[in-house]
Formats: C-alpha cells, sequence, structure tokens
C-alpha cells in the first residue's frame, strides 16, 4: 500500500472524526467524510479543493449505505481506511430507558458500523489489503451505572472487532478497535441523548453521576488531535494491533478491570472446573 491513502471516516462534522479528517488531510492523504447536513458537508469540502470530499449519510440508512459506498469507489477509487468513528452517547439508566432508546443507541453504534464494514469489505477482500478501524470506547472494557446500553454497544463492537479481525486477517485485512477514555468532543456535550429520570429509586446513584458529566463535558483530559495522531500512526503501522486504548483514564480503568476479572476468576476457579465431564 502507498503511503498515501484513500480514508472514509464517518461522522466528521466534529469531535475525533473532524480531528482525525484534519490531521489525514495534513498528513496527504485522501479523505472521504461523512456528514448528516449540506452545511457540514460544505464546511468539509472546504477543507482541501482535491482530498476532502464530503457525502451525506445517516449510518442508520441502512438502505442507502451500501449506494453512498459504491458511489465513493467509482468516483474517488479504492477506499484503503474504512473509521467507523459516527456514534453517540445514550445516557439513562436501563430501567427508565425505553427499548426504543435502546435499540437506536445499538442501531448507530454497532449495526451502522457492521453496515459500513459490509460495504467496503468485498473491495478490501479482492485487493487483497485495507483497514478497518472501529472507534468504540473504555466503555467496551468497563462498565459505568447510567450508560448500559452505551457500554453494551461498545462490547458489542470490541468483540465484532477482535472476531472479524481473525476472519480477514488472511486477506491482507487489519481490523483495529480503538477505545478512547475521555476526551474534549461533543460527546457528552450536544450530541448526548438523556432520557429523563422518572424513578426516584435511582436518585441517590445516578443523580451525581448525571451532573458530574453535564459540568465535566468539554473538560475531559484527552486531546482529539493527539487522538487523531495516535490513530494515524496506527494507520501508518505494517503490524497494526487488535486493540489500541487511547488515554491515561482508559490505561487505569481498563488495567483496575483486567486485574479485578482476573482475581474474580481465580476466587471461583474450583467451581468452573466442576462442570467438565
Ligand atoms: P461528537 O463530537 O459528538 O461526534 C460524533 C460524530 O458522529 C458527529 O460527526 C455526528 O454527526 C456523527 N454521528 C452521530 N450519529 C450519527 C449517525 N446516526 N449517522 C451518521 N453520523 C452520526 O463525539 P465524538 O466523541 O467525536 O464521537 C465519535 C466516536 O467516539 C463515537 O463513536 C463515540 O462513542 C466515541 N467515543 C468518544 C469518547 C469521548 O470521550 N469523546 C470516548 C470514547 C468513545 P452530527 O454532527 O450530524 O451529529
Amino acid at each position: 500500500m502507498s503511503s498515501v491513502k484513500t480514508i472514509l471516516i464517518t461522522g466528521v462534522s466534529s469531535g475525533f472524526g473532524q480531528a482525525l479528517a484534519q490531521e489525514a488531510l495534513a498528513a496527504g492523504h485522501r479523505v472521504i467524510g461523512t456528514v448528516r447536513n449540506r452545511e457540514a458537508q460544505q464546511a468539509f469540502e472546504a477543507l482541501d479543493a482535491n482530498r476532502a470530499v464530503a457525502h451525506l449519510l445517516d449510518v442508520t440508512d441502512f438502505e442507502h449505505l451500501d449506494n453512498v459506498v459504491a458511489d465513493i469507489e467509482s468516483t474517488v477509487g479504492p477506499i484503503d481506511v474504512l473509521v467507523n468513528n459516527a456514534g453517540y452517547g445514550h445516557e439513562g439508566l436501563l430501567e427508565e430507558s425505553s427499548l426504543a432508546e435502546i435499540r437506536r443507541q445499538f442501531d448507530v453504534n454497532v449495526f451502522g458500523a457492521v453496515a459500513m464494514i459490509k460495504a467496503v469489505l468485498p473491495g478490501m477482500r479482492e485487493r487483497r489489503r485495507g483497514h478497518i478501524i472501529n472507534i468504540t470506547s473504555m466503555g467496551g472494557f468497563i462498565t459505568l451505572p447510567g450508560i448500559t446500553d452505551y457500554c453494551g454497544s461498545k462490547f458489542a463492537l470490541e468483540g465484532i472487532s477482535e472476531a472479524l479481525g481473525k476472519e480477514v486477517n488472511p486477506f491482507g485485512i487489519h481490523v483495529t478497535a480503538v477505545a478512547p477514555g475521555s476526551f474534549r468532543t461533543e460527546w457528552a456535550g450536544r450530541s448526548m441523548v438523556r432520557t429523563p429520570r422518572s424513578i426516584a429509586d435511582y436518585d441517590a446513584l445516578f443523580a451525581p453521576i448525571r451532573q458530574a458529566r453535564e459540568e465535566k463535558s468539554g473538560k475531559q483530559l484527552g486531546d482529539p488531535v493527539k487522538a487523531a495522531r495516535a490513530i494515524l500512526t496506527v494507520i501508518g503501522s505494517d503490524t497494526p494491533p487488535a486493540h489500541l486504548l487511547l488515554g491515561s483514564d482508559a490505561l487505569a480503568l481498563v488495567r483496575e478491570k483486567l486485574a479485578t476479572l482476573s482475581q474474580e476468576i481465580n476466587a471461583w476457579e474450583a467451581v468452573t472446573r466442576s462442570t467438565d465431564g
């Protein structure tokens, strides 16, 4: 693969997608971005007259999505890298959230990414090269009350990424799940869907969590431009990882989770082994 790549990124209107697109353009790559309105399309294409192209797409528009990818491949050329970035956080306790809200979370964060992967894979497999990067979350390893279905969606995408890698690595296609900690994007701001409170029993647990997340929005530890540079390092690698954490918060929390999980597995080992035979 030449060092200049054609990179398709979903959700380039703000946050990680926008930062990655800008850093990738600055590094000389061609970037096709997806956006959801004409204003964002014009703003994105203004970044570079030749190498920045924006297509209108909601990643849950499953009927339309294959045509958008086919259109990109016939006009711009083969897609070397797909970055499944589009996603959002649904904040709501499981019991208070509607099934429709939970389904929508999975439709965008999981099935949107899966549909994009299915659209680019035939071309990548035929060419025997390609890289799929799924933006998951530290919430794909650790869990927090109040973002239960968000964590579920990111665990799902982590699992799909890892297993998919085993299916497509023989064809020269890499799959990397990138799990950021807390970064200064619109995630906890305009993009977050917050289910209204309805069950007082959860007040003591959840009210401080919701308030803290609102107060922290825009002041998180992570810099999305630095995340973009880290992702470009992965894109430039001949041996990219299956999983990459971004941010010291993600590192500490995931290490703690793995240690606790390991302790619990050890504590219950005898019961686990008792079912063989
Ligand atoms: P962001 O600033 O809100 O950006 C989200 C992007 O996704 C926007 O471009 C948005 O487009 C797009 N998008 C949302 N729903 C979409 C849909 N149905 N179809 C197409 N595009 C859609 O937040 P961000 O933090 O950069 O989020 C990017 C990814 O990082 C998400 O998958 C998120 O879960 C993940 N993540 C974020 C953090 C963090 O702390 N920021 C941590 C871990 C993981 P519009 O402008 O049209 O809404």
